[in-house]
């Protein structure tokens, strides 16, 4: 027996992350209810946060947290 597909619900806006703006303050962790900011990579010798992207629900509490603007959204297409 087949079973239905129900479409997973998607959020009405869609985090942005331009890491070249991430300083790597690590001031939007803790605004992170799915613990989706963790960890630091290195580019160009400069700290980045890691943004996981599975654990992203976009909620965007951490966007007014980034003093940088490193977050921005935008509107999730329909
Ligand atoms: S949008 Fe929400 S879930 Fe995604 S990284 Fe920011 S705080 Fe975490
Ligand atoms: S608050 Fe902004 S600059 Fe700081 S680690 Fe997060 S994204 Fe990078």
């Amino acid at each position: 027996m087949l079973t239905p597909v129900v479409a997973a619900p998607h959020p009405p806006w869609t985090l942005l992350f331009d890491e070249h703006r991430c300083v790597g303050c690590g001031q939007c962790v803790g605004s992170c209810p799915t613990n989706a900011l963790n960890g630091l990579r290195f580019a160009g010798g400069q700290p980045k946060i890691v943004v996981t992207w599975e654990d992203c629900t976009h909620c965007l509490l951490c966007l007014p947290w980034c003093p940088t603007a490193a977050f921005d959204k935008q509107r999730t297409p329909a």
